[in-house]
């Protein structure tokens, strides 16, 4: 069993593919982070950052092991 921070509010939650939120812990969280991440993009309007990038690695890290372990029930 994989558990993540929610980066929002650090709470600990469990990570699996039905939590649509994930990495948040819910609505809320995502809601606030996608509405703070956009006004900067917007202000700025730059591309994508390394940091922005590294995030999703590591999303898709997590996803990717997730599914090894389901394949290997
Ligand atoms: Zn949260």
């Amino acid at each position: 069993m994989i558990k993540v921070k929610c980066p929002i509010c650090n709470k600990e939650i469990e990570w699996n593919s039905n939590n649509i939120y994930r990495p948040f812990c819910s609505e809320r969280c995502k809601m606030k982070d996608l509405g703070g991440w956009a006004d900067e993009k917007y202000h700025i309007s730059s591309p994508l950052t390394p940091e922005d990038l590294e995030d999703e690695r590591i999303v898709q890290e997590i996803e990717q092991a997730l599914l090894n372990q389901s394949n290997n029930k």
